[in-house]
Protein backbone atom coordinates (compact mmCIF):
# COMPACT_ATOMS: atom_id res chain seq x y z
CA UNK A 1 0.00 0.00 0.00
CA UNK A 2 2.47 2.11 1.28
CA UNK A 3 4.89 1.58 -1.80
CA UNK A 4 2.56 1.88 -4.28
CA UNK A 5 1.66 4.98 -3.08
CA UNK A 6 5.13 6.16 -3.44
CA UNK A 7 5.45 4.83 -6.89
CA UNK A 8 2.29 6.74 -7.80
CA UNK A 9 3.85 9.69 -6.46
CA UNK A 10 6.93 9.13 -8.37
CA UNK A 11 5.10 8.53 -11.38
CA UNK A 12 3.28 11.73 -11.35
CA UNK A 13 6.42 13.41 -10.66
CA UNK A 14 7.91 12.15 -13.88
CA UNK A 15 4.67 12.68 -15.56
CA UNK A 16 4.93 16.62 -14.72
CA UNK A 17 8.50 17.09 -16.00
CA UNK A 18 7.74 15.44 -18.90
CA UNK A 19 5.20 18.01 -19.39
CA UNK A 20 7.30 20.99 -18.24
CA UNK A 21 10.09 19.48 -20.77
CA UNK A 22 7.40 19.57 -23.75
CA UNK A 23 6.24 23.41 -22.59
CA UNK A 24 10.05 24.27 -22.86
CA UNK A 25 10.80 22.71 -25.80
CA UNK A 26 8.07 24.28 -27.81
CA UNK A 27 9.16 27.64 -26.72
CA UNK A 28 11.21 27.98 -29.77
CA UNK A 29 9.19 26.50 -32.51
CA UNK A 30 7.78 30.03 -33.47
CA UNK A 31 5.17 27.91 -35.08
CA UNK A 32 2.74 28.67 -32.28
CA UNK A 33 1.46 26.47 -29.25
CA UNK A 34 4.05 27.51 -26.73
CA UNK A 35 4.77 30.18 -25.03
CA UNK A 36 7.46 33.55 -26.15
CA UNK A 37 8.82 35.62 -23.87
CA UNK A 38 8.88 39.60 -25.05
CA UNK A 39 10.92 42.04 -23.88
CA UNK A 40 9.44 45.54 -22.88
CA UNK A 41 9.61 48.63 -21.09
CA UNK A 42 7.32 48.53 -17.66
CA UNK A 43 7.60 52.40 -16.64
CA UNK A 44 6.91 54.06 -19.66
CA UNK A 45 3.31 55.20 -19.99
CA UNK A 46 2.43 55.64 -24.07
CA UNK A 47 5.52 53.37 -24.77
CA UNK A 48 5.36 50.14 -22.00
CA UNK A 49 3.47 50.02 -19.02
CA UNK A 50 2.69 47.84 -16.68
CA UNK A 51 -0.38 48.97 -14.65
CA UNK A 52 -1.09 48.57 -11.30
CA UNK A 53 -3.48 45.76 -11.83
CA UNK A 54 -0.74 43.62 -13.30
CA UNK A 55 -2.19 44.60 -17.58
CA UNK A 56 0.32 46.06 -19.93
CA UNK A 57 -0.25 48.96 -22.17
CA UNK A 58 1.41 50.85 -24.63
CA UNK A 59 2.46 51.37 -28.35
CA UNK A 60 5.39 48.82 -28.07
CA UNK A 61 2.68 46.43 -26.35
CA UNK A 62 0.36 46.84 -29.35
CA UNK A 63 3.33 46.43 -31.65
CA UNK A 64 4.57 43.38 -29.97
CA UNK A 65 1.22 41.54 -29.56
CA UNK A 66 0.65 42.31 -33.49
CA UNK A 67 4.33 40.60 -34.49
CA UNK A 68 3.89 37.84 -31.74
CA UNK A 69 0.72 36.74 -33.42
CA UNK A 70 1.99 36.49 -37.21
CA UNK A 71 4.48 34.64 -35.70
CA UNK A 72 1.91 32.22 -34.30
CA UNK A 73 1.75 33.34 -30.56
CA UNK A 74 -1.64 34.21 -29.49
CA UNK A 75 -1.91 37.15 -26.82
CA UNK A 76 -2.29 34.66 -23.75
CA UNK A 77 0.85 33.09 -24.47
CA UNK A 78 2.70 35.84 -24.05
CA UNK A 79 5.08 36.30 -20.76
CA UNK A 80 6.40 40.16 -20.80
CA UNK A 81 9.87 40.62 -19.62
CA UNK A 82 10.89 43.94 -18.43
CA UNK A 83 14.44 45.35 -20.42
CA UNK A 84 15.92 48.14 -19.35
CA UNK A 85 17.97 50.02 -21.60
CA UNK A 86 21.33 49.24 -20.32
CA UNK A 87 20.49 45.31 -20.48
CA UNK A 88 18.64 45.12 -23.80
CA UNK A 89 21.64 43.93 -25.84
CA UNK A 90 22.61 41.08 -23.09
CA UNK A 91 19.46 39.67 -22.71
CA UNK A 92 18.87 38.98 -26.06
CA UNK A 93 22.35 37.21 -26.50
CA UNK A 94 21.32 34.91 -22.99
CA UNK A 95 18.05 34.33 -24.97
CA UNK A 96 16.28 35.72 -21.78
CA UNK A 97 13.68 37.23 -24.53
CA UNK A 98 12.78 36.20 -28.02
CA UNK A 99 12.43 39.50 -29.02
CA UNK A 100 12.30 43.15 -27.71
CA UNK A 101 9.92 46.16 -28.37
CA UNK A 102 10.88 48.45 -26.13
CA UNK A 103 11.62 52.13 -27.21
CA UNK A 104 15.03 50.21 -28.72
CA UNK A 105 16.64 52.69 -31.26
CA UNK A 106 18.31 51.27 -34.11
CA UNK A 107 22.23 51.85 -33.91
CA UNK A 108 25.51 50.66 -35.77
CA UNK A 109 26.97 50.01 -32.25
CA UNK A 110 23.99 48.16 -31.25
CA UNK A 111 24.20 46.41 -34.91
CA UNK A 112 27.76 44.89 -33.59
CA UNK A 113 25.49 42.56 -30.79
CA UNK A 114 22.30 42.29 -32.01
CA UNK A 115 19.76 43.06 -35.29
CA UNK A 116 16.63 44.67 -35.32
CA UNK A 117 13.42 44.18 -37.44
CA UNK A 118 11.60 47.72 -38.58
CA UNK A 119 12.25 50.47 -38.04
CA UNK A 120 8.62 50.64 -36.75
CA UNK A 121 8.67 54.20 -34.92
CA UNK A 122 10.52 57.56 -35.78
CA UNK A 123 11.02 59.61 -32.69
CA UNK A 124 12.93 62.41 -31.88
CA UNK A 125 15.10 63.39 -28.82
CA UNK A 126 14.06 66.14 -26.75
CA UNK A 127 13.94 67.46 -23.18
CA UNK A 128 11.46 67.36 -20.33
CA UNK A 129 11.46 70.69 -18.01
CA UNK A 130 8.97 72.07 -15.37
CA UNK A 131 6.32 73.76 -16.91
CA UNK A 132 7.24 77.52 -15.01
CA UNK A 133 10.84 77.19 -16.29
CA UNK A 134 11.62 79.55 -19.22
CA UNK A 135 15.84 78.98 -18.57
CA UNK A 136 16.21 75.86 -20.89
CA UNK A 137 15.18 76.83 -24.73
CA UNK A 138 18.08 75.17 -26.30
CA UNK A 139 21.10 72.52 -25.63
CA UNK A 140 23.23 74.37 -24.62
CA UNK A 141 20.96 75.80 -22.19
CA UNK A 142 22.04 72.73 -20.14
CA UNK A 143 25.81 73.19 -19.75
CA UNK A 144 26.87 73.16 -15.69
CA UNK A 145 23.35 72.00 -15.08
CA UNK A 146 22.08 68.89 -13.68
CA UNK A 147 20.06 66.60 -16.03
CA UNK A 148 18.45 63.37 -15.54
CA UNK A 149 18.70 60.28 -18.22
CA UNK A 150 19.35 56.37 -18.46
CA UNK A 151 22.29 54.56 -18.50
CA UNK A 152 22.64 52.18 -21.39
CA UNK A 153 19.96 54.86 -24.00
CA UNK A 154 21.67 56.20 -26.45
CA UNK A 155 19.68 59.73 -24.76
CA UNK A 156 22.49 59.85 -22.39
CA UNK A 157 25.22 59.22 -24.76
CA UNK A 158 24.12 61.97 -27.60
CA UNK A 159 24.29 64.21 -23.95
CA UNK A 160 27.97 63.71 -23.36
CA UNK A 161 29.64 62.92 -26.80
CA UNK A 162 27.38 65.85 -28.42
CA UNK A 163 24.44 67.50 -27.47
CA UNK A 164 25.44 69.31 -24.41
CA UNK A 165 29.10 67.75 -23.14
CA UNK A 166 29.77 70.15 -20.45
CA UNK A 167 26.26 69.05 -18.57
CA UNK A 168 26.02 67.24 -15.04
CA UNK A 169 24.35 64.09 -16.47
CA UNK A 170 22.84 62.11 -13.43
CA UNK A 171 22.04 58.71 -15.11
CA UNK A 172 19.49 55.95 -13.23
CA UNK A 173 18.15 52.91 -14.42
CA UNK A 174 14.98 53.84 -16.04
CA UNK A 175 13.00 57.19 -17.27
CA UNK A 176 10.52 57.18 -14.46
CA UNK A 177 12.90 57.64 -11.56
CA UNK A 178 13.94 60.81 -12.76
CA UNK A 179 10.45 62.40 -12.48
CA UNK A 180 11.02 62.76 -8.93
CA UNK A 181 13.82 64.83 -8.81
CA UNK A 182 12.94 67.07 -11.77
CA UNK A 183 9.74 67.87 -9.79
CA UNK A 184 11.90 68.73 -6.68
CA UNK A 185 14.58 70.51 -8.88
CA UNK A 186 17.40 68.20 -8.12
CA UNK A 187 17.68 68.05 -11.86
CA UNK A 188 16.54 70.86 -14.58
CA UNK A 189 15.69 68.29 -17.26
CA UNK A 190 14.72 65.07 -17.65
CA UNK A 191 15.73 63.61 -21.41
CA UNK A 192 15.28 61.07 -23.50
CA UNK A 193 12.56 60.55 -26.95
CA UNK A 194 9.56 62.83 -27.23
CA UNK A 195 7.48 60.03 -27.71
CA UNK A 196 8.11 59.32 -24.09
CA UNK A 197 8.64 62.31 -22.45
CA UNK A 198 5.06 63.34 -23.97
CA UNK A 199 3.55 60.06 -21.95
CA UNK A 200 4.97 60.95 -18.41
CA UNK A 201 4.03 64.93 -19.16
CA UNK A 202 0.27 63.70 -20.18
CA UNK A 203 0.23 61.40 -16.51
CA UNK A 204 -2.70 62.13 -14.50
CA UNK A 205 -0.26 62.82 -11.58
CA UNK A 206 2.21 65.24 -13.13
CA UNK A 207 -0.58 67.46 -15.53
CA UNK A 208 0.24 70.79 -15.54
CA UNK A 209 3.98 70.29 -13.78
CA UNK A 210 5.84 69.72 -16.89
CA UNK A 211 6.41 70.97 -20.63
CA UNK A 212 8.72 69.31 -23.34
CA UNK A 213 10.96 71.78 -24.66
CA UNK A 214 10.34 70.81 -28.47
CA UNK A 215 13.79 70.59 -30.11
CA UNK A 216 13.96 67.31 -32.36
CA UNK A 217 17.55 66.51 -30.92
CA UNK A 218 17.97 63.53 -32.52
CA UNK A 219 16.42 60.61 -34.75
CA UNK A 220 15.51 57.60 -33.05
CA UNK A 221 14.23 54.85 -35.20
CA UNK A 222 12.58 52.28 -33.26
CA UNK A 223 13.38 48.92 -34.37
CA UNK A 224 12.22 45.30 -32.69
CA UNK A 225 15.73 44.11 -31.29
CA UNK A 226 16.56 40.13 -31.60
CA UNK A 227 19.84 38.12 -31.09
CA UNK A 228 22.43 38.27 -33.85
CA UNK A 229 22.33 36.74 -36.81
CA UNK A 230 18.48 35.53 -36.71
CA UNK A 231 17.48 35.96 -40.09
CA UNK A 232 14.73 34.22 -40.67
CA UNK A 233 12.76 35.71 -37.24
CA UNK A 234 14.35 39.11 -38.88
CA UNK A 235 12.35 39.02 -42.18
CA UNK A 236 9.31 37.27 -40.30
CA UNK A 237 9.00 40.24 -38.20
CA UNK A 238 9.51 42.95 -40.67
CA UNK A 239 6.43 41.21 -42.84
CA UNK A 240 4.69 41.67 -39.73
CA UNK A 241 5.19 44.99 -39.74
CA UNK A 242 4.68 45.23 -43.07
CA UNK A 243 1.38 43.87 -42.83
CA UNK A 244 0.91 45.90 -39.60
CA UNK A 245 1.33 48.88 -41.43
CA UNK A 246 -0.79 48.34 -44.71
CA UNK A 247 -3.99 46.48 -42.54
CA UNK A 248 -4.51 49.91 -40.53
CA UNK A 249 -3.42 48.64 -37.53
CA UNK A 250 -0.30 50.79 -36.95
CA UNK A 251 -2.50 53.97 -37.16
CA UNK A 252 -5.08 52.51 -34.68
CA UNK A 253 -2.10 51.74 -32.48
CA UNK A 254 -0.84 55.47 -32.54
CA UNK A 255 -3.59 57.22 -32.42
CA UNK A 256 -4.58 54.93 -29.17
CA UNK A 257 -1.50 55.40 -27.32
CA UNK A 258 -0.08 58.64 -28.72
CA UNK A 259 -3.19 60.58 -28.79
CA UNK A 260 -4.18 60.59 -25.03
CA UNK A 261 -0.74 62.24 -24.45
CA UNK A 262 -1.28 64.78 -27.28
CA UNK A 263 1.21 63.14 -28.77
CA UNK A 264 1.79 63.57 -32.94
CA UNK A 265 3.87 60.88 -34.30
CA UNK A 266 6.14 60.98 -37.52
CA UNK A 267 4.62 58.91 -40.35
CA UNK A 268 5.06 54.94 -40.47
CA UNK A 269 8.71 54.62 -41.61
CA UNK A 270 9.50 52.61 -44.49
CA UNK A 271 10.90 49.19 -43.34
CA UNK A 272 14.58 48.79 -43.64
CA UNK A 273 15.33 52.52 -44.28
CA UNK A 274 16.73 54.55 -41.48
CA UNK A 275 15.83 58.53 -41.16
N1 LIG B 1 15.31 55.24 -27.95
C1 LIG B 1 16.42 55.49 -27.08
C2 LIG B 1 17.28 54.27 -26.88
O1 LIG B 1 17.05 53.27 -27.44
C3 LIG B 1 15.99 56.04 -25.74
C4 LIG B 1 14.88 55.29 -25.09
C5 LIG B 1 15.34 54.08 -24.30
O2 LIG B 1 16.33 54.17 -23.55
O3 LIG B 1 14.69 53.05 -24.40
O4 LIG B 1 18.25 54.29 -26.15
Amino acid sequence: MKLRKVSAAVATVVALSLAATACGSSDDSGSGGGKIKIGIKFDQPGIGLKTQDGKYTGFDVDVATYVAKELGYDAKDIEWKQTPSAQRETMLANGDVKFIAASYSITDQRKEKVDFAGPYLLAHQDLLVRADDTSITKAEDLNDKKLCSVTGSTSAQNIQKEIAPKADLIPVGGYSECLTGLENKSVVALTTDDSILAGYAAQKEHQGKFKLVGLKLSNENYGIGIKKGDKDLQDKINKALEKMKSDGSWKKFVDANFGPAGYKSEPAPEIGKLS
